[in-house]
């Protein structure tokens, strides 16, 4: 028998994730789903709507112990109406995605931003636990944050807080996602050190990863990884000036916010941590004030994708008062 449980969905641009997952028992189940970006609305909840469904056959869980549906949004959204503001990547912008997956569910469905609820993962059931001033920073296709103040997350006035990835850090730098230039992340995620390294070697600089760049594969942060394992010179310096960047960043957060705890996750921070962490804080200790900087410590999270999953859990509690 399972205790009461939420289930957590990530919603992506290709697939969905979802899991049953409650504090005691940890994950029980996960499917994965592949989705349709030219799909219409309706069939997207519908796929929502299915995914549900399959985790409650497959752990053969008596429906009143799901105490609700929380869905990680990758974009921006206000967790009180249900309604996705912009999701660029799943084609959705303005949409009460909670009043039409309800329709076809029997769970409250709740919704927040998939970084913010990493966040609140690492800080329930990670690293985070006896922070009460954290800031997470997710490095991988773009820059997320979450932050958490006196032990909330911290959401702003219109639930857009935390948007580390678009702070200015060069001016008419190179072009951002979000159509500015010089967004924090348009110059130190992966994307932005791996476009910079596919410039390097298309000059002619030799690197590990010219064959992977040569056939156009591409270039994970493994692969980025054994490079710099083997001494890629390219790669190793593009990561560093990446690092230098981040550390830059979280010194002046630190100087405005005074947090006892940065927490690093993400695919990049993941596969390198042994070389990026010592170089950020190199680059943080630099920056930071002494006294902003007393007691802080920057570590990375070990929760990996789980982090969001286990957002779920704190949400429903939040919003629902429920504990499971
Ligand atoms: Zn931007």
């Amino acid at each position: 028998m399972h205790r009461d449980s939420v289930i957590s969905i990530d919603m992506g641009g290709t697939k969905v994730l979802g899991c049953v997952v409650n504090s005691k028992e940890g994950i029980i189940a996960s499917v994965k789903k592949p989705t349709d970006p030219a799909s219409s609305r309706k069939m997207y909840v519908h796929q929502l709507a299915e995914v549900v469904n399959e985790l409650i056959e497959e752990v053969h869980i008596n429906k009143k112990k799901i105490k609700a549906v929380c869905l990680g949004v990758p974009g921006t959204l206000n967790p009180i109406t249900g309604v996705i503001g912009l999701a660029p990547n799943l084609g959705l912008k303005n949409f009460n995605i909670k009043k039409m997956l309800e329709a076809e569910i029997s769970f409250p469905v709740l919704i927040e931003n998939d970084v913010n609820l990493g966040a609140l993962g690492v800080k329930n059931f990670g690293v985070g636990k006896k922070a009460n001033n954290m800031l997470a920073v997710f490095v991988g296709t773009g820059i997320g944050g979450g932050l958490i103040i006196d032990g909330k997350l911290y959401r702003g006035s219109n639930y857009v807080a935390g948007e580390i990835g678009h702070m200015l850090v060069e001016k008419n730098g190179p072009k951002c996602g979000c159509g500015r230039k010089g967004c924090f992340e348009a110059v130190a995620s992966r994307t932005a050190i791996v476009n910079k390294i596919i410039k390097d070697i298309k000059s002619g600089k030799r690197s590990k990863l010219s064959k992977l760049v040569k056939t156009g594969e591409r270039v994970r942060s493994k692969s980025l990884s054994s490079a710099v394992k083997s001494g890629d010179k390219v790669v190793r310096r593009r990561i560093k000036e990446g690092c230098d960047v981040i550390g830059e960043v979280l010194a002046s957060i630190s100087n405005l916010l005074n947090l006892d705890m940065i927490v690093l996750g993400g695919g990049m921070i993941e596969a390198l941590d042994f070389y990026m962490l010592p170089l950020i804080k190199n680059s943080f200790s630099e920056h930071v004030l002494n006294d902003s900087a007393k007691g802080l410590r920057i570590v990375a999270s070990k929760l990996a994708d789980d982090a969001a999953v286990y957002g779920g859990i704190a949400l429903a509690e939040e919003f629902l008062g429920v504990r499971v």
